[in-house]
């Protein structure tokens, strides 16, 4: 894919025409192209990729958003990166997930036994969490539907499951998937996203790893950042894309999409999928038709999650190891990885780039929050660190663009299909299941899908 100015663009040359090249854009080009067509991307900024990508910060290479992608090896985004990129990119696995309650260090118990031995409770919170665990483990996806519009909170309460921190964990687990505290997450997904720790697909293998454990994860960091997975999907893209371009609006005529405008130019075509968030889209579509403004204003609240993410770049290696950490108690759900561990390449030699995240505090400044990330939590197991910080740079951005809370599901999300013909809609807040670059990648199937089976081109 080149890049070009939007009064070389010539509609005839594109099968379809993509607004927004967020992960959500960007593979959904990625699908179409392998499939033959050739797309046209007009992003607003003056980069690809929307909240997913890299850049450089005083000789580190930072993303943006601590990223450690669950499901390296299967599920949509995997498939997405060895089908299409050839080779495909590198992951190294982390460790596992560590949660520090206090003085103590514990990961997720993946059986029965490990869950007995677990050292961040006492036998009685032990013996609840094998209960709800294995409860949790065995449940079929229907059983948990029914739950889509309960909090996580309350599904627990209502089994009886209160242990303090056996809660407070899965709540620091729960946060960084559902983007919400988990009194307001909904219990389908954050039953779904403790479920997808386990990587089984039938109940009996879910049965057998609750019995004898597993110590594998399928979750890691992209060797060469976010940067290089944005450059290499970007060339291997059949097409052209606009940079600095946002779209004003996408004309519907005759229930049909008929142009597309950007900078003062107007783009005939009849296909286009729209990564735009929903929440802007009233302001985007022009329709006349009562049907088509319902359904853009209906889906237009939809509550993003927030975080925030502060990079610090060390003189010296003082982490240097491939575990996620999250800080549970005493202050909670601060998440750390030591990112130089597993790909050297983005900090200078000898020296270390840890990033460490949390959701966004509504309320407090975004320095009090920088001041809270380097508090305790960090010190009393790093006391040093602070004094070794060579490089420090604060993100705060969405993460997501559809909280998992009621109402906003997967259940609940809509598209692929708008009510306008050849108007499609992809990203982290319309239908797909799953979380994130899971998630969007998911949704870029549904419009592949619904592209394939509408097209008459
Ligand atoms: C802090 C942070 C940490 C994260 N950690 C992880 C992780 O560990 N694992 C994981 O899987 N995911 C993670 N993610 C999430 C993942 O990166 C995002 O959920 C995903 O990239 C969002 O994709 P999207 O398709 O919704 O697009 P978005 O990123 O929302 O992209 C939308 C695009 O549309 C463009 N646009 C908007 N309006 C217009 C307009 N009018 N005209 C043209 N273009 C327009 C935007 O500029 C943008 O490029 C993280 C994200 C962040 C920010």
């Amino acid at each position: 894919m080149k890049e070009i100015s939007i009064d070389r663009v010539e509609p005839s040359d594109y099968d379809v025409i993509v607004a927004g090249s967020g992960a959500g854009g960007l593979l959904s080009a990625l699908g179409l192209s392998a499939e033959g067509r050739r797309v046209l991307i007009l992003e607003k900024e003056n980069h690809l990729g929307g909240v997913w990508y890299g850049y450089h910060v005083n000789g580190y290479r930072v993303d943006h958003g601590l990223h450690v992608i669950t499901r390296v090896k299967r599920g949509a985004f995997a498939r997405y990166l060895t089908k299409y990129l050839n080779p495909p990119p590198r992951f190294v696995l982390h460790e596992g997930w560590y949660f520090q309650v206090y003085d103590k260090v514990g990961t997720i118990p993946s059986s029965i036994g490990q869950t007995l031995r677990w050292p961040l409770t006492g036998m009685r919170g032990r013996l609840a969490l094998v209960k709800i665990g294995a409860k949790i483990k065995t449940m079929r996806l229907d059983e948990m539907r029914k739950h889509k519009d309960e909090s996580f909170l309350e599904f627990m309460k209502s089994r009886g499951a209160t242990n303090q921190v056996m809660l407070d964990v899965m709540q620091s687990a729960i946060y960084m998937a559902a983007g919400v505290p988990i009194n307001e997450a909904s219990a389908y997904e954050a039953l779904r996203t403790l479920r997808d720790t386990d990587k089984e697909t039938t109940r009996l293998a879910s049965l057998r790893k609750l019995l004898f454990g597993s110590e594998e994860y399928d979750e890691g960091v992209a060797v060469g950042g976010m940067e290089s997975l944005v450059q290499r999907i970007t060339e291997t893209i059949n097409g052209d894309y606009v940079l600095n371009a946002p779209v004003e609006s996408i004309v519907e005529s005759e229930g049909q999409v008929s142009t597309i405008a950007a900078l003062d130019t107007e783009i005939p075509h009849p296909r286009v999928v729209s990564n735009i968030p929903l929440s802007v889209m009233p302001r985007i579509v022009d329709s006349e038709q009562a049907g088509v403004n319902q359904f853009f204003e209906k889906w237009s609240h939809m509550r993003p999650t927030r975080g925030i993410t502060l990079w610090l770049g060390l003189d010296k290696v003082v982490i240097g190891d491939l575990k996620s950490r999250v800080i549970v108690c005493p202050r909670p759900n601060r998440w750390l990885v030591s990112l130089s561990s597993f790909d050297p390449s983005c900090a200078p030699e000898g020296k270390e780039l840890v990033a460490i995240a949390m959701m966004f505090i509504e309320g407090k400044t975004v320095d009090e929050q920088v001041q809270m990330m380097k508090g305790n939590g960090l010190t009393e197991s790093y006391p040093d660190i602070l004094n070794h910080i060579e490089m420090e740079h604060v993100q705060v951005s969405y993460a997501t663009r559809a909280a998992l809370i009621p109402g906003q599901t997967a259940l609940d999300r809509p598209g692929p299909r708008t009510p306008v013909k050849g108007l499609y809609i992809v990203g982290t807040d319309t239908a797909g299941e799953g979380v994130g670059l899971q998630q969007a990648a998911n949704s870029a199937d549904g419009v592949i899908a619904a592209i394939k089976a509408d097209a008459q081109f």
